[in-house]
């Protein structure tokens, strides 16, 4: 019998990789929580159809991608593909929109969806989601933007992508704009990608989307939705511009961008990476001004987005982040590790990173594994060290040693941490 391995399109993530992710996770904490959003932990699973009803039957999400299954109880559940639909469950359940607005949540976790696994696309992957809930105003659009370009900032990457806004109107004016792009596309119909044949029956905006060479001519002189615009979905898209220019945020107007959920109205916005081939979109949102209403909830428009977790840490995969131990601590016989454990525990308990041998190896086998775990110290205490209440202290890119009483080696340690700027 061979070995289990993980389901296709799931991965593990190993301990090589999770100090990207901490980091992402970290700077994604602090941003959010400086522009006042709090955090909402949220079920992994919820009943079927808040998702058929929240993001839309005709949507791929729902249509092929969903884990839906049944319970022992009989009950359909799913689990969930996005994390919009069940914080706003979330918001109604408990009443949050009696809270001042805008009702700013933010939640981190994995989603699940029944996609193609390829180099950035899996089945089980990681979202940061962020919601600005009961606030009709422009601003909130342009300030959730800021902060995801400030996310960006937080982690240097801000130069590696760019932002790309649209505006695809209101609920009500949209169809107008579409009954057009039928009109353009239908004749085109033959020059269109198989897939987007079937869209232009289904679901005719997500045609502008496609990134198949052979529909782009067709696809480049598509009428404008922008030239759609209710006058009040236009100076909506207007005032977002004018605030972002004021906060000297960066953007390109992209008329094609409408994204894959049906429930977004007035703004879109995506970050776009040229680095990581066709899966190039790192975080999308936008605005969705009917949907807490649908979900029975009271008339509150929101505005959000989600970043793709795995994706950042793929753009993350050249920055250096150190989670090595400062010191290896290498106690030669039963008595040296008796002294050594409790300074250890003490370097440990005030944060410093410490491995430790158990006494029973060799000082060179034990100096290879201080070479391999890439310590910047070792801390060598044998029967004579121990007779003068002593250890040595060698740094191991010099070689250089000095000798420390053991008396005060768990706080040398901690000084060499600081020194270090180790996170202690
Ligand atoms: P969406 O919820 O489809 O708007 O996606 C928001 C972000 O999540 C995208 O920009 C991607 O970065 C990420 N994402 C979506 N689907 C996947 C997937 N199957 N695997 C990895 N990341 C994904």
């Amino acid at each position: 019998m061979s070995p289990l391995k993980a389901v296709r399109g799931v991965r593990d993530i190993l301990p090589g990789e999770s100090p990207r992710w901490q980091q992402v996770e970290a700077a994604a904490r602090a941003v959010f929580e400086a522009y006042g959003y709090r955090e909402i932990r949220l079920p992994l699973f919820e009943r079927t159809e808040l998702f058929a009803r929240g993001i839309g039957d005709e949507t791929d999400i729902v249509k092929k991608e969903m884990y839906t299954f049944e319970d022992r109880g009989g009950e359909s559940l799913t689990l969930r593909p996005e994390a919009t639909a069940s914080l706003l469950r979330a918001y109604i359940e408990h009443g949050l929109h009696v809270q001042p607005k805008p009702v700013r949540l933010y939640t981190l976790g994995p989603m699940f969806r029944y996609e193609r696994p390829q180099a950035g696309r899996y089945r089980q992957f990681h979202q940061a989601d962020v919601e600005a809930l009961g606030e009709i105003h422009p601003a909130v659009d342009a300030e959730v933007i800021a902060m995801l370009v400030d996310f960006f900032g937080a982690l240097r990457l801000a130069d590696r992508l760019e932002l790309h806004i649209n505006s695809i109107g209101d609920a009500g004016t949209r169809p107008v704009y579409v009954a057009r792009l039928v009109e353009y596309l239908t004749p085109r119909r033959e020059g269109l990608c198989p897939e987007c044949r079937t869209r232009l029956d289904r679901n005719p905006l997500r045609v502008l989307d496609c990134k198949v060479p052979d529909c782009q001519p067709i696809i480049e002189k598509a009428p404008s939705i922008l030239d759609s615009l209710s006058p009040e979905a236009a100076q909506h898209f207007e005032s977002v511009r004018q605030c972002l220019d004021a906060m000297g945020v960066r953007y390109t107007v992209n008329p094609r961008l409408v994204r894959g959920l049906d429930y977004y109205v007035r703004t879109t916005f995506e970050l776009l990476t040229t680095e990581l081939g066709a899966q190039n979109a790192v975080a999308g949102g936008g605005r969705y001004d009917g949907l807490i209403k649908q979900l029975e909830g009271p008339p509150d428009p929101g505005v959000g987005f989600a970043i793709g977790l795995e994706r950042m840490v793929l753009l993350l995969r050249d920055v250096e982040v150190a989670a090595t131990p400062l010191a290896l601590l290498i106690p030669l016989g039963d008595a040296a590790l008796k002294r050594l454990l409790p300074l250890a525990r003490r370097a440990r308990q005030e944060g410093v990173g410490v491995e430790l041998g158990y006494g029973g190896r060799k000082l060179q086998k034990e100096l290879e594994r201080a070479n391999r775990l890439g310590v910047g110290w070792a801390v060598i205490a044998g029967e004579n060290e121990l007779a003068q209440g002593e250890a040595v202290l060698k740094e191991m890119k010099t070689g250089e040693q000095r000798r420390v009483p053991l008396t005060r080696l768990a706080d040398e340690l901690i000084a060499l941490a600081r020194g270090r700027k180790d996170p202690v």
